[in-house]
């Protein structure tokens, strides 16, 4: 957004622009600054200053000033976004895409988080409670029936909308969700949903997945935790544990897998559910990475638990650390 508005103000001057709009004016002292008629209100006399060098403006009838922007939010009555997307067409800039789609929708999502007690609620008894954790894993709120109204708003086309998968049947496709961003690097990928209340309980977008979350960064350790599902991987984070990362589920795609072996001095801790389908999928997976050369460890956690629920029934950090010490082989 930044790089955007620093960008969009070197492309398009505010004198240049309010020439675009026929506005006249005459130099004066040193013709770094010009004086005229204000375009915001009404007048006979020229009150209306601007300074190039500095590429603000000021109007001493009605008192109104600031930069491009802002000129642009006053003149046509816009947001501050939809003065950029505005700026954006006048200057014949490509249409906004899918990949800054996407980000908007993490922001607006992120926004919405604080606003909603019902998501941070279900957040705290899913046992991640720290700030900066939110922040950083971007975790956001789709309260349902806003995101279309704002991305329409925005100037994106609503085919686009709808190939993302963000809306459905002139609908917002997340509902009462709370969502974890898939970035690949820094670009947001793809979308998880977890319902907050009965709707079905996980929901992507109709896209790839990308790859293990996080491996950006998780995928420089040489020892990684792989756990199944993203409310296991935040408690695990916010305890400490970053070079965790999880595929949503048991069953790796050949990608994921590509990933977790993408280095033969890597150990990996499967940290699965202790039922027996998360066991045996977790020693399935481990003999698996073992053929093809790594280490890998099956971390043991008490009956009828998974990570998450583990340290949401209040297991410390150093437990956790005990049990990776003592995990077998598959
Ligand atoms: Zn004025």
């Amino acid at each position: 957004m930044y790089q955007d508005l620093q960008s969009l103000k070197q492309r398009i001057s505010l004198l240049d622009y309010l020439r675009l709009r026929h506005w006249t004016a005459r130099p004066i002292g040193d013709h770094q600054e010009f004086v005229g008629l204000c375009p915001l209100h009404p007048e006979t006399h020229p009150s209306f200053y601007v300074n190039a060098a500095k590429n603000v403006f000021y109007c001493h009838g009605c008192g109104r000033g600031g930069d491009l922007i802002r000129f642009v939010q006053l003149s046509l009555n816009l947001s501050f976004r939809e003065a950029l997307v505005h700026l954006k067409q006048q200057l014949g800039l490509p249409e906004p895409g899918e990949d800054e789609a996407l980000r908007e929708t993490v922001d607006f999502y992120q926004q919405q988080l604080a606003r909603h007690s019902e998501a941070l609620d279900y957040l705290r008894r899913r046992g991640v409670h720290d700030r900066r954790l939110i922040e950083q894993l971007a975790i956001g709120y789709a309260p349902g029936g806003r995101l279309y109204r704002h991305l329409i708003g925005l100037g994106y086309p609503a085919n686009l909308l709808m190939r993302l998968g963000l809306i459905y049947h002139g609908k917002d496709a997340f509902y009462r969700r709370v969502v974890f961003p898939c970035f690949d690097g820094s670009r947001p990928i793809n979308l998880y949903g977890r319902s907050i209340s009965g709707a079905v309980r996980h929901r992507f977008l109709p896209r790839s997945k990308a790859g293990l979350f996080a491996w950006s960064t998780v995928g420089n350790y040489p020892e990684v935790i792989l756990v199944e599902g993203v409310f296991d991987l935040a408690v695990l984070w916010q305890a400490g544990f970053i070079s965790t990362t999880c595929a949503f589920g048991v069953r790796l795609t050949d990608a994921q897998f590509s990933q977790l072996s993408d280095r033969m001095d890597r150990t990996v801790f499967i940290a699965f559910d202790s039922d027996p389908a998360g066991q045996k999928a977790a020693c399935a997976l481990g003999r698996r990475l073992q053929n093809v050369g790594l280490n890998a460890r099956i971390v043991d956690l008490p009956p009828g638990q998974d990570p998450n629920s583990y340290f949401v029934e209040g297991a410390w950090p150093a437990e956790f650390a005990r049990r990776l010490r003592e995990a077998r082989c598959p």
